[in-house]
């Protein structure tokens, strides 16, 4: 099966892979409460923006399932920047939130960067820290940035080949493609990465040669087939809602891959839904439950 019906692609499914996270993080955390402790974690939201409930409710909903102890913790953006600084150092001082992320993007004109240096990096789920990025790259133990961690896993679920592999990741934010290239070019990845971005000019010209693209440039269907070699591995980062041409009224999900067509040339594609999306949930649930027992520790 191919995620379109269209090609010979096999799918990289994320939720096989999720579902594989999630059943090593539930007997960690099962281990922690026959210890009487129960991890807790929190999401910090300002406000409302439509994409970012979804994705808080799936963040908290996956982590209750698990047994862990999970709150929202929701700021009125009336109260502003401060009053989110104050919750940051509550939180980085409350013994039972072992993890927590401070959701984005927050309301404009506030200030990320400030909030997320504010954040105890022992209890950075979302790796956003300065400390984090610094730890984790050097291989000391900091936490990754879940999406990032996900590709890696649900590549890895799939046993696809990485050591001595040329891997094209395109896009460079903090959140997926840089820590991403760090990523698998560490040591007990092997790969080799070239990191392209909006100054690369004509994209093809690396993704031609790639063994692995990853896409996360944030473009709807950008990556077409005539950009990867036959055979290649492709994972769709992308996520965009646009109105669903076959079901008026309503919208579908559509990632940066065209995957109609990438899926008649690649040997693997991972789909918009259910490839990266779920990954990105169930590595927030292992980077929850490592900050539970480092706190222990
Ligand atoms: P971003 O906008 O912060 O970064 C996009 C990157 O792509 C930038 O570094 C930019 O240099 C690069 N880029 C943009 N246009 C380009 C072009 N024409 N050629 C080459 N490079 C180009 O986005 P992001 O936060 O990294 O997210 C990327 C995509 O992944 C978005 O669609 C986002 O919704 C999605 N996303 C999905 C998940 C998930 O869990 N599935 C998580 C995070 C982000």
């Amino acid at each position: 099966m191919n995620p379109t019906g269209e090609g010979p692609a096999k799918r990289l499914d994320g939720e096989a892979a999720a579902a594989a996270v999630r059943g090593r993080v539930q007997a960690r955390v099962d281990a922690l409460r026959a210890r009487g402790v129960t991890p807790g974690i929190a999401v910090v939201q300002v406000g409302h923006m439509p994409a970012s409930d979804v994705y808080v409710r799936k963040k908290l909903q996956a982590a209750e399932a698990m047994g862990f102890q999970a709150r929202l913790e929701a700021l009125d953006p009336q109260a502003g920047h401060p009053s989110l600084l104050s919750r940051i150092a509550k939180l980085n001082s409350d013994a039972e939130v072992h993890g927590y992320l401070v959701q984005l993007p927050l309301p404009s004109g506030w200030d990320e960067s400030t909030a997320l240096r504010s954040v105890a990096p022992e209890k950075d789920l979302d790796g956003f820290h300065p400390m984090n990025v610094g730890r984790a790259t050097l291989g000391e133990g900091g936490f990754w940035p879940c999406t990032a961690l996900g590709v890696l896993e649900l590549l890895r679920h799939h046993e696809v080949p990485l050591a001595g592999r040329h891997v094209v990741v395109i896009g460079r934010s903090r959140v997926v493609g840089r820590p991403l290239a760090t990523l698998l070019s560490l040591r007990d990845v092997n790969a080799t990465v070239t990191l392209c971005h909006t100054g690369s000019g004509d994209l093809a010209r690396y993704t031609r040669s790639a063994d692995v693209v990853v896409m996360a440039a944030g473009i709807p269907r950008a990556l077409t087939a005539e950009m990867i070699r036959e055979g290649a591995v492709v994972v769709d980062v992308g996520i965009h809602r646009e109105p669903d041409p076959g079901r008026p009224g309503k919208m579908r999900l559509v990632g940066d891959v065209d995957a109609a067509s990438v899926a008649a040339r690649a040997a693997w594609l991972s789909p918009v839904p259910g490839g990266v999306g779920p990954m990105t949930v169930a590595m927030l649930l292992q980077n929850a439950v490592t900050a539970c027992e480092r706190s222990l520790a």
